[in-house]
C-alpha cells in the first residue's frame, strides 16, 4: 500500500488515504470522510503514516486521466494558506471551479484549430476580386493563422470555403499555430513607448513594474503592446482588473486588438459551466489570455508569460469574506514563481505599490500627459460651500453650471457616492432617527419604492408614519442620496434629459448598452451617478463633472480613507474631457484646507502620497509596518471582546518581542446583521515575526473555539 495526503474541503490538514499505487500529484480523487464521499486532490505520494496503518481508509476513485492540478497551482495554494493562515484544504477549494469539485470526471476542452494556407494553397490564383469577401478570406489565410469563427466575420460562408479549399489540399489546420496579432491604430507616444520597451526588455524574467499614468494617459494601450510580443511568443498572459471595469467597452477594445486570441474571461457573472471550461483551457494552455477579476488569480496557468493588474489600488482586488486574499499581492507573488513581468498600473496607486515604486522594490514607469492629444487634463475647482446656501446641496454655481452646459449640448456628471433618497430619516421633534435594527448603520430611505433600506444587511420596511419615539408624524428627510439629487435638478431643470446610474436603476447588461445608445444619440444632458459610474467609463461628450458631498469619508478614523478619497475624486475628474471638449471639474466641499483638496485640485499624485507616507511613517503604519487583524462576532459584544482579550493574555507571554498587539476594540461597523463584531490589530516591522505571531494566534483560536463565536484572521486588513 502506498500512503497519500489528500486536501480536502474542510479546516483539517491533508488527510492520509493509501491505494495500490503512487498517484501522481494534482489528481483528483474521491474519499470518504466521516462516511461520506467527497473530492480530494493527492497533495503528497510516499508518505509514512502518521496513524495507525488499519486505520487508514482506502482511496474509493481516482481521476488519472484528467489533467491534474499542476506543480505551480499547488505550491500558490500553499503559499496562500501559509500567508493568510486559513486551512489548505478550503484554500484549495476556494481556487477551484465547481466543475472540479464534482465527483465527476471532467470532459477535456478541445483546443481551438487555426487555419491558414500552406505551401500549395500560397501558390494557387486568389479569387478574383470582385468577390470581395471570398478575397477578404484569402488574404486572411494568405496572411496568417485564424479561427473558424473569426473567418466567420469576414465571409459568412467561410466554413464551406474551410471544408473545399482542404479538399484541395491547400490548407494547414494546426492547434498550436500562433494567431495572428493586427497591428495596433495607435503609434504609441514616447513615454508609452518607453514604458512599454522598459518591460519588454525583461519579458523572461520576473521584475514587476507600477506603470503610473493619469487617466486617460494611454495605460490600455501600453499594456496592449506589451501583451502583443508576450502572446506573439505564444506565452499566455493574465489580465486581472476591478469587477466594476471589465466593462463591455473593454472587452470590445481586446477582441478588437486581438481578435483571434483564444481568450478567457472570468467574473462572478460567467455562469459556473463555463468558469470550469474555461479553467481547464488556461491550465491547458488553450485559452491565450485570461482576463478576469480577483479569484481568476487562482487559475492555474501553463505557460504564463506577463500578468497585468489593472488598477492596482482598487479595494476590490482584497476579497473581504473566507479566504481574505489581496488578489494583487497574490499576483506578484507569481509573477516570481513564473518568471515573468508583473504590470501593476494606476492613475491613483495604492500607497503600499507607490512606497515599493520609490524603494526600487517595483520599477516605476510613468505617463505623464493624455495620449490622445485633443484631450486635454480637466480644470479642477474647489469649491467652498460653507457660507453657501444650498439647496438639496447644489450650490448655485453649481447649479448655473449645469443649465449653462445643458443649454451648450454638453453632457455633464453630477456624482455622489451614495444612492437612494437621502441617508437618514430625521424626527425635528425628538431627533430620533431610524437605524438598522440589525446592524450599526442608518436606514437609507428609498422614496420611489416606500422603504427605509439598510444598506449593509438589506433589511426593509416601509416608510414609517410617525416617529417611533415621541409619535410625531413631521418627519424629515436628511441629507442627499441620488434619487433626490435627481428630483431636485428635474425641478431645476425640466426640459433637460437626466438619467440617473447606480444600484438601484442599473442592475443589466442592458441597462449599460442601452445608457450608451442613449448617451451616443445624444439623448441625455446629465448623469446622476455614484462609483459605478466612474470608474472604466469613457463618455467621449462629458466635458462638466461636479462631486458633491466628498467630505464624508474624513471624518472616519480609517487611516487609508484620504487615500481612498483621492483616488475615487481623481477616478471621477478623470472621466471629464476625454476628447476634444474641454472638461470642468467642480467639488463641493466643507473642508477645501485638507491636503486631499489641494492635491486634488494640481492633479498631481506625489503631492498626495508624500505627506501621506512621512505620516504612515511617523506611526508606523502600512506600508511602514505590517498589520493584521483577528476578529471575532457573536450576539454580544462584551463575549466577543472578551473572547479575544482571553487568548490575547493565554499567547502574550509566547509573542515574538516585535510584535504589538492592542486590545480587542468594536470595529467601525460594530454591529452587523444582528452581530456584534469585535478585533483585536496585531502590528509589527517585522513580516517574520508578525507571521510566528499569527500561527499562534489561529492554533489557540482553534483551541479555544466557541460554538456562538465566529473568529477569522484578516492579513494586511483593510477593513477598520
Ligand atoms: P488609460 O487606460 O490610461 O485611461 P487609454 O489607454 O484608455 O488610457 O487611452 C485614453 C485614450 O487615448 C483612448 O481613447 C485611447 O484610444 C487614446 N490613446 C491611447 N494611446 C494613444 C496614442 N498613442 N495615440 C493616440 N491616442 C491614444
Ligand atoms: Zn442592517
Amino acid at each position: 500500500m502506498i500512503y497519500h495526503h489528500i486536501v480536502l474541503n474542510t479546516i483539517l490538514p491533508p488527510l492520509t488515504y493509501s491505494y495500490h499505487h503512487a498517484l501522481p500529484l494534482g489528481c483528483r480523487v474521491v474519499v470518504k470522510l466521516r462516511g461520506k464521499a467527497q473530492i480530494g486532490i493527492v497533495w503528497a505520494s510516499g508518505i509514512l503514516p502518521d496513524i495507525a496503518p488499519e486505520k487508514i481508509l482506502p482511496i474509493q476513485q481516482v481521476f488519472e486521466n484528467e489533467v491534474r492540478l499542476p506543480e505551480t497551482w499547488r505550491d500558490l495554494i500553499a503559499f496562500a494558506a501559509r500567508y493568510y493562515h486559513y486551512p489548505i484544504g478550503q484554500t484549495a477549494f476556494t481556487a477551484l471551479p465547481s466543475l472540479l469539485k464534482e465527483i465527476k470526471a471532467v470532459d477535456l476542452p478541445t483546443p481551438p484549430v487555426f487555419y491558414a494556407l500552406n505551401d500549395v494553397g500560397k501558390q494557387q490564383n486568389p479569387p478574383a476580386k470582385h468577390h470581395a469577401k471570398k478575397f477578404a478570406l484569402w488574404q486572411s489565410l494568405l496572411s496568417g493563422s485564424h479561427t473558424l469563427a473569426e473567418l466567420k466575420k469576414i465571409h459568412p460562408k467561410a466554413a464551406d470555403f474551410i471544408h473545399e479549399y482542404q479538399q484541395n489540399g491547400w490548407l494547414d489546420a494546426n492547434t498550436h499555430a500562433l494567431p495572428s496579432i493586427p497591428p495596433s491604430q495607435h503609434i504609441l507616444n514616447d513615454e508609452q513607448q518607453a514604458a512599454s520597451q522598459a518591460v519588454q526588455a525583461h519579458l523572461f524574467e520576473y521584475q514587476a513594474f507600477l506603470l503610473h499614468g493619469i487617466t486617460g494617459g494611454g495605460k490600455t494601450e501600453v499594456y496592449f503592446d506589451i501583451m502583443a510580443s508576450v502572446l506573439a511568443q505564444g506565452k499566455q498572459v493574465l489580465f486581472l482588473l476591478p469587477e466594476i471595469n471589465l466593462t463591455p467597452q473593454l472587452l470590445q477594445r481586446i477582441a478588437a486588438r486581438f481578435p483571434d486570441m483564444p481568450t478567457a474571461v472570468l467574473h462572478s457573472q460567467t455562469a459556473s459551466s463555463q468558469r470550469g471550461r474555461d479553467y481547464l483551457r488556461a491550465m491547458l494552455g488553450q485559452a491565450k489570455l485570461i482576463i478576469g477579476t480577483r479569484l481568476s488569480v487562482f487559475t492555474p496557468i501553463a505557460d504564463l508569460g506577463l500578468i497585468v493588474v489593472d488598477e492596482e489600488h482598487d479595494s476590490s482586488f482584497k476579497q473581504d469574506n473566507d479566504l481574505r486574499y489581496h488578489a494583487r499581492d497574490l499576483a506578484v507573488w507569481r509573477a516570481r514563481q513564473a518568471g515573468c513581468p508583473i504590470v501593476l498600473g494606476s492613475a491613483t496607486p495604492s500607497l503600499e505599490t507607490w512606497h515599493k515604486a520609490h524603494a526600487g522594490i517595483f520599477t516605476l514607469l510613468t505617463l505623464s500627459h493624455r495620449a490622445n492629444v485633443a484631450a486635454r487634463l480637466p480644470e479642477i475647482q474647489i469649491l467652498d460651500v460653507r457660507r453657501l446656501r444650498l439647496d438639496n446641496g447644489l450650490s448655485p454655481q453649481v447649479l448655473q453650471l449645469l443649465q449653462n452646459n445643458v443649454q451648450q449640448g454638453g453632457l455633464s456628471l453630477v456624482y455622489l457616492n451614495r444612492r437612494g433618497f437621502a441617508p437618514a430619516l430625521f424626527c425635528g421633534d425628538c431627533g430620533h432617527t431610524f437605524g438598522c435594527p440589525h446592524c450599526s448603520a442608518k436606514m437609507v430611505l428609498h422614496q420611489r419604492a416606500g422603504q427605509l433600506r439598510c444598506h449593509h444587511c438589506d433589511f426593509r420596511q416601509p416608510i414609517p408614519q410617525s416617529c417611533a419615539e415621541c409619535g410625531n408624524q413631521d418627519l424629515t428627510a436628511i441629507g442627499q442620496g441620488t434619487q433626490r439629487i435627481e428630483t431636485t435638478l428635474q425641478q431645476y431643470l425640466p426640459h433637460a434629459q437626466i438619467a440617473r446610474v447606480d444600484r438601484d436603476s442599473t442592475s443589466h447588461k442592458n441597462d449599460w448598452a442601452e445608457l450608451y445608445a442613449r448617451i451616443e444619440h445624444r439623448q441625455i444632458d446629465i448623469l446622476i451617478g455614484t462609483q459605478m459610474l466612474a470608474k472604466g467609463h469613457d463618455f467621449a461628450n462629458l466635458n462638466l463633472v461636479v462631486v458633491l458631498n466628498a467630505d464624508g469619508s474624513l471624518f472616519s478614523s480609517d487611516f487609508r480613507a484620504p487615500e481612498r478619497l483621492f483616488a475615487e475624486l481623481m477616478q471621477v475628474s478623470g472621466r471629464a474631457g476625454r476628447a476634444e471638449k474641454a472638461g470642468k471639474v467642480v467639488i463641493q466641499t466643507q473642508l477645501p484646507e485638507h491636503a486631499v483638496f489641494q492635491a486634488i485640485r494640481q492633479q498631481d499624485f506625489a503631492q498626495f502620497a508624500t505627506p501621506e507616507l512621512a505620516q504612515r511613517q511617523q506611526f508606523a503604519l502600512p506600508p511602514f509596518g505590517f498589520q493584521a487583524a483577528v476578529r471575532a462576532d457573536a450576539a454580544k459584544m462584551q463575549d466577543a471582546v472578551d473572547f479575544l482579550n482571553e487568548i490575547r493574555d493565554v499567547i502574550a507571554p509566547l509573542m515574538p518581542e516585535s510584535v504589538f498587539q492592542l486590545g480587542a476594540i468594536p470595529m467601525l461597523m460594530a454591529r452587523l446583521a444582528e452581530r456584534e463584531r469585535a478585533q483585536i490589530f496585531i502590528e509589527s516591522t517585522d513580516r517574520v515575526a508578525l507571521h510566528r505571531a499569527l500561527s499562534l494566534w489561529q492554533q489557540s483560536l482553534f483551541a479555544h473555539a466557541q460554538a456562538h463565536i465566529r473568529w477569522h484572521i484578516d492579513v494586511d486588513c483593510q477593513e477598520m
